[in-house]
């Protein structure tokens, strides 16, 4: 299976202001090819930075890929620093010349000069056409390895990495494997219970099993490789089905499924509607369920802390005037070292109370509560 990697050029991507999509898009689309991506970068728009970024990437892996630096300014470093990394002059394409004078015609736009640079590649490297811009991408192949570089605008890229580079990738890398990945997500438990749980299967090579945690929620990742999807497919299923067995109901859902989905899912089945009463969140959890699209049958927002004893009174006389058949009390008590939450829920079927406490960073305390207590209701819905 061949081994890829990324460099995202821009100094604006190094300085975090603005995010760098297209590593992500990229990322995906090699992941869902077959390929091992082993490495991502950014570098800032220095030619010589860049080649060195170049030279050991190309030396680890069989393809890499830039996107960014390839615009007509002084600052667009990608065709030089290419063309550096591998000891090749620029030379300048008549035809790319023309291709480009030719889309600005089309635009009505006057071409300038600044445009003449952007008909310029490294010797002995393969252009490519960008029908959607202006900046023509281009590949150089050494020693069985492919370097391809791409413009910045993401659309530009997308479009030039589906539609020119996959096919060139496939042509000269017979593709056939597929890398596909599935995650499930568990509430309710910490991570080292997970990982207890499931730590057998995290040694097993293919899949692979691997946690990430988040405030209130594991994900559980489980990444196939396989020569076709249908082998995928079976690989992951029968690993999923021993995650279950292990992790049991703290599991939630999948993939794309939120929390609040599925407690709404279930609310929905039973026709029941949710009350809440809020204190300490400000009003976070009935607005997590507004922006599923939910709306609570009543909310009330506690301004001020109140004592779990006063909460669970509420919670009773808010339940009292049956605007809805579940009622959830919630008190978030934000401390300097621990977080408590007190949990106060009324079903149809029964009334449950819980205090959990969270030691973690003091500022993912709100979202981990959040978490947790929209499990609390997932929980004790049938
Ligand atoms: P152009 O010729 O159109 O300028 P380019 O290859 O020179 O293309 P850049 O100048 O590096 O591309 O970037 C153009 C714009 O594309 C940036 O201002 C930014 O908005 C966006 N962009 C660049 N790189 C990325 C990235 N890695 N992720 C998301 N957006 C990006």
């Amino acid at each position: 299976m061949p081994v890829g990697e990324i460099i995202a050029i821009g100094t604006e991507l190094l300085l975090g202001e603005i995010q760098d999509t297209n590593t992500a898009f990229i990322a995906r689309r090699l992941r869902d090819a077959g390929i091992d991506l082993y490495r991502t970068t950014i570098v800032g728009d220095n030619p010589e930075r860049i080649a060195q970024a170049i030279r050991e990437a190309v030396d680890r892996s069989d393809i890499v890929i830039t996107t960014g630096g390839l615009g007509p300014t002084v600052d667009d470093p990608t065709r030089l620093a290419v063309a550096t990394a591998f000891g090749a002059d620029l030379e300048f394409r008549p035809e790319l010349w023309e291709q480009i004078q030719d889309r600005f015609s089309r635009f009505h736009r006057p071409v300038t000069e600044n445009n003449r640079r952007q008909a310029y590649i490294p010797c002995g490297a393969v252009a490519i056409e960008n029908q959607v811009g202006t900046a023509p991408a281009f590949y150089f192949e050494r020693d069985s390895k492919i370097i391809i570089s791409l413009p910045g605008v993401p659309r530009e890229m997308e479009h030039l990495f589906q539609q020119k580079v996959l096919p060139i990738l496939d042509d000269r890398f017979k593709l056939r494997g597929i890398i596909k990945a599935y995650v499930l997500h568990a509430a309710g438990v910490g991570e080292s219970q997970v990982d207890e749980w499931i730590g057998e299967l995290e040694a097993s090579a293919n899949p692979t099993v691997g946690l990430l945690a988040h405030p209130g929620q594991i994900d559980i990742r489980v990444t196939a490789k396989a020569s076709s999807e249908l082998e995928a497919d079976a690989m992951i299923r029968e690993m999923v089905s021993q995650v279950h067995q292990r992790v049991g109901e703290a599991i939630f859902g999948s993939n794309q499924e939120t929390l609040e989905q599925v407690v709404l899912t279930r609310l929905g089945l039973q026709g029941w509607k949710l009350s809440l009463v809020e204190c300490g969140f400000g009003g976070a959890i009935s607005e997590r369920l507004a922006k599923a699209g939910f709306s609570t049958a009543q909310a009330h927002i506690l301004p001020e802390l109140c004592r779990p004893s006063e909460l669970q009174q509420l919670t009773q006389s808010s339940h009292a005037h049956k605007t809805a058949e579940v009622t959830l009390g919630a008190g978030f008590y934000p401390g300097p070292i621990m977080q408590d939450l007190y949990l106060y829920l009324i079903t149809p079927n029964s009334t449950l109370e819980q205090n959990r406490s969270y030691g973690g960073p003091p500022q993912l305390g709100p979202a981990w509560a959040v978490q947790t207590a929209l499990d609390f209701i997932r929980r004790n819905i049938p």
